[in-house]
């Protein structure tokens, strides 16, 4: 488990969705986070790119790992996963290393982390190594409109595919739904998925 520092972690969050058929195998939880600087050309998600910190703006308030932790895991038993996505969430790896720590402690979920930075740039920054450590599947790379795929879990055709522990082959993620439409509670409507109409 990870200590009470890595709970106590700030966590800037875009949205989160406590189940989903469309951002990964099976059903799963989604956490988009808050803050990009990539500046993809084309980004689907501008409104994730306001800071992740406090000083660079951003709307969305911080809120700790081990809140997040502690929502995803009072829906274990309804979930294959988590799926963390943006914005950019390599961009707060500590927070997010922490979660996976916990995430995967026990509850056998699977972790996928969908970025935009490479996996050659992941790998040459130790932050952004140990935030990726528990994951079973990143999908990295920059966003090229030009290649836009919207299959397989990829936004476009250069992302890289790199299965950490054979838990989501290609296969699985090509009969992922491209677009899913979650009505609220309070009769509010998500769209969600790699389509191009999606929810942010
Ligand atoms: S990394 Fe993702 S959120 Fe950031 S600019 Fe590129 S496509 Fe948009």
């Amino acid at each position: 488990m990870a200590g009470v520092s890595g709970l106590a972690t700030p966590w800037r969050l875009h949205a989160v969705l406590p189940r989903s058929l469309a951002n990964g195998p099976g059903a799963r939880y989604v956490v988009w986070s808050q803050g990009c600087t990539l500046a993809c050309p084309g980004c689907f998600n501008p409104e994730t790119h306001a800071g992740a910190r406090p000083e660079t703006g951003g709307g969305s308030p911080f809120r700790t790992v081990g809140e997040v932790t502690e929502a995803v895991l009072a829906e274990a038993a309804h979930l294959d996963g988590v799926t963390l996505t943006g914005g950019e969430p390599l961009e707060q790896p500590a927070a997010v290393a922490a979660f996976c720590a916990e995430i995967t402690a026990g509850s056998g979920l699977g972790v996928i982390v969908l970025t935009g930075f490479t996996r050659r740039e992941i790998e040459a920054d130790p932050a952004r190594t140990a935030a990726v450590a528990h994951a079973d599947l990143v999908i990295a790379g920059r966003y090229n409109a030009g290649l836009r795929l919207a299959r397989g879990l990829k936004g476009s055709a250069n992302k890289e595919h790199w299965d950490r522990t054979g838990r989501y082959p290609a296969a699985d993620l090509d009969a992922v739904p491209e677009l899913e439409i979650v009505i609220g509670a309070d009769a509010t409507l998500t769209f969600t998925g790699m389509h191009e109409e999606k929810f942010a």
